[in-house]
């Protein structure tokens, strides 16, 4: 197996295209090509990490944290990430980012803290917008069904819980072939009038061309009449933080009791418990003061997450409790739905998990 084969199925979970557009989620060092031997799991990757794969023989690391963020312009070993990058280029390590892609997604790093804590109803918190299109193509009747099951094969017409959405109309197609057309219905250089049906459905943006690719191969006509749109809707799926519902109302002490429990924390930095019980619970692994207003707007009585700084705290203004459980906390364990993924896909790989604690922050 090469580490191509691992980067294409976490690229199809964790699309790179839902990257945030400050991110560097992708093949850091290594060749896609290589041969897999093994690989290592962690959230950040450090010169202790890569060390860590060579003494049990993985040649790919998949690490939350992308070690190298901002273009490198030396490659000296003058502090940590160029000497990371450096270690892992002369020991062959391939090393893979798979950072905010694998936050946006309504099965990543958010649905993990939520599932943790035991969230029902979970919703993405700020679902993203201009990441779908519309396809419209007009195909003879008789070709119309053939044509829809290469468009659900590949990958058009999923919203939520449902696939194979489209809507179809019937009506009239007019063409006239000219000299060099090689028409499957109709003569040359005469008017044409065929009954077709107009498909419509949409799909994630970033799958145009494999979508595409399918209208045309499955279409029966030389030229293919068909409209590509860009939407405004939000993608329900795909977006920042996510919201849940513990089952019961529980005192606000004993949900941070279980936060401390499930998260192996030795302290929570929390605004003033206004509230005697807490039900509704946002979510952000890492540093999410941005979803504030969202956590407040949606009704959250906690917004769990980390990386607050002193004045934010002030935003909660008693209308929510904020959470701040630290964020190497909040995300660690992305190393094990990271894992958990792979064993499924791949039965026979070497898969490790890092032992390495890369927290930069101590608690005295
Ligand atoms: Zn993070």
């Amino acid at each position: 197996m090469r580490i191509n084969d691992i980067i294409g199925a976490l690229n199809q979970w964790a699309p790179p295209a839902y990257q945030e557009s400050y991110d560097n989620a992708r093949l850091i060092t290594g060749s896609p090509e290589l041969q897999l031997q093994g690989v290592l799991v962690s959230l950040d990757c450090t010169e202790e990490v890569v060390q860590e794969a060579i003494d049990k023989g993985a040649n790919l690391i998949i690490a939350h944290h992308p070690i190298v963020f901002k273009g490198l312009k030396s490659f000296t070993g003058k502090n940590y990430v160029e000497r990371t990058v450096i270690k892992a280029i002369k020991n062959d390590i391939a090393i893979f980012s798979i950072h905010t892609n694998l936050d946006n997604v309504h099965t990543g790093v958010n649905r993990m803290i939520c599932d943790r804590i035991g969230l029902q109803n979970c919703k993405t918190l700020a679902p993203k917008s201009g990441l779908l299109s519309k396809l419209v193509t007009f195909i003879p009747t008789e070709h119309a069904q053939n044509v829809l099951d290469a468009l659900y094969a590949a990958g058009l017409g999923h919203i939520g819980n449902y696939d194979e959405c489209s809507f179809q109309v019937k009506g009239t197609g007019s063409f006239r072939p000219n000299d060099q057309a090689n028409p499957v219905i109709g003569k040359n250089n005469e008017r044409e009038l065929v009954e077709e049906t107009r498909i419509e459905g949409i799909f994630p943006s970033h799958i145009k061309g494999k979508v595409v690719a399918a209208l045309k191969k499955a279409h029966p006509y030389e030229e293919v009449a068909y409209y590509l749109t860009a939407l405004e809707n939000e993608n329900q799926e795909v977006g920042s933080g996510m919201i849940g519902e513990l089952e019961t109302a529980i005192p606000t002490a004993s949900f941070m009791n279980l936060l401390k429990e499930q998260f192996n924390l030795k302290v929570i930095r929390h605004t003033a418990f206004h509230k005697t019980e807490v039900k509704k619970i946002a979510v952000c692994g890492g540093a999410g003061s941005f979803l504030l207003g969202h956590a407040k707007g949606a009704g959250a009585d906690v917004f769990v997450t980390a990386d607050f700084k002193y004045h934010e705290f002030f935003d909660a203004e008693e209308k929510i409790i904020i959470s701040d459980i630290g964020h190497y906390e909040s995300e660690v364990f992305t190393k094990e739905l990271i894992c958990n993924f792979l064993k499924e896909k791949f039965a026979n790989i070497a898969l490790n998990l890092s032992e390495v604690d890369t927290n930069p922050i101590k608690y005295f």
